[in-house]
């Protein structure tokens, strides 16, 4: 992994060797910490993060659901990313907020310290160096809403998705796609689905999802471009037979998807519609198409 000089821990930058944890860190042992993922864009005007509030908003409700009392604002935390961004001098990155018990063991967490830290690294595209990714559905189901709040994005339920991408990547595949509990199509282990049918836009509903921030600006590029986007429930045999597919997150960005176990979609290339949702996604994070989704780092 490409290195940066500087992590913020804590409320301060510090080196890169210096950002360390103790062994018996509770979210190590246990998973109960929480996290997000943020692009940061090369533009015209300076580096530019893509929908900076919306990713701490759901940072601070995934503590909120572990009960932690997060000794920042949100908008210290925003202003944190900015300068954990500005301080490593990067002009695009891959941000990492990820807020964690410290040393305690046993699973309550109540009196455990409370830790914060940004990293941020250059990453380019998450599945790229193919027009379209090959996915295999997974053996695994997706966690049971019942089992736990999926609109948080805790560090524990990403053993459900390792799981998943271990035996993805063991079959040769590029990535995962889970069912849920009732059988059908969820989400990647760390994307959301698209299909097209009939022209317009179909994406599983949100119940049983983690309904990510990309799939909410993909639903609203769609809409803008005039196209019909339904949330519904999709059946695996109904995916296969889609015209187009692609994931949407915010480490893949938009990727097509080409084959799904041995169904082969639109060819196995990049299909008219998500090329065009792709084309307008990439200017409005590059500043190109005029947003309120960029939040500039100065
Ligand atoms: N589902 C899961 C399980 C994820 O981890 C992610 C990545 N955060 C997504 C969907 C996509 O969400 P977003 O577009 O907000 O990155």
């Amino acid at each position: 992994m490409e290195q940066s000089e500087k992590i913020w821990l804590d409320g301060r930058l510090v080196d890169w060797s210096q950002a360390q944890t103790h062994i018996l860190t509770h979210t190590l042992h246990y998973g109960g910490g929480v996290f997000e993922g943020i692009r940061c864009y090369k533009t015209a005007k300076g580096p530019a993060v893509f929908r900076l509030k919306e990713h701490i908003e759901r940072l601070f409700y995934s503590a909120s659901v572990l009960e932690m009392d997060v000794p920042f604002s949100k908008q210290q935390i925003e202003e944190a990313v900015a300068r954990t961004i500005k301080a490593n001098g990067l002009e695009e990155c891959y941000v990492r907020p990820i807020i964690f018990f410290g040393d305690k063991m046993g699973l309550n967490p109540i009196g455990a310290p409370l830790h914060v830290a940004i990293a941020a690294w250059p990453w380019g595209a998450y599945l790229g160096g193919k027009e379209a990714v090959d996915v295999k559905i997974s053996k695994y189901i997706r966690m049971h809403p019942g089992s736990a709040d999926v609109k948080a994005k805790i560090c524990g339920y990403y053993a459900n998705s390792i799981l998943a991408s271990l035996e993805a990547h063991k079959g040769n595949y590029d990535e995962a796609i889970f069912l849920d509990h009732e059988g059908f199509v969820a989400e990647g282990p760390g994307e959301n689905v698209f299909m097209v049918k009939k022209g317009g836009l179909v994406t599983p509903s949100a119940e049983n999802i983690l309904a990510g921030i990309t799939r909410d600006a993909v639903i609203k590029i769609a809409q803008e471009m005039g196209i019909a986007v339904e949330e519904r429930k999709i059946s695996k045999e109904e995916l296969k037979s889609a015209e187009e597919a692609f994931f949407s997150g915010t480490a893949v960005e938009i990727c097509p998807i080409g084959r799904i176990d041995e169904t082969v979609i639109n060819q196995g290339r990049v299909g008219e519609i998500t090329k065009k949702i792709k084309e307008n996604f990439e200017k409005i994070v590059r500043g190109n198409t005029p947003s309120d989704w960029l939040t500039f780092v100065r």
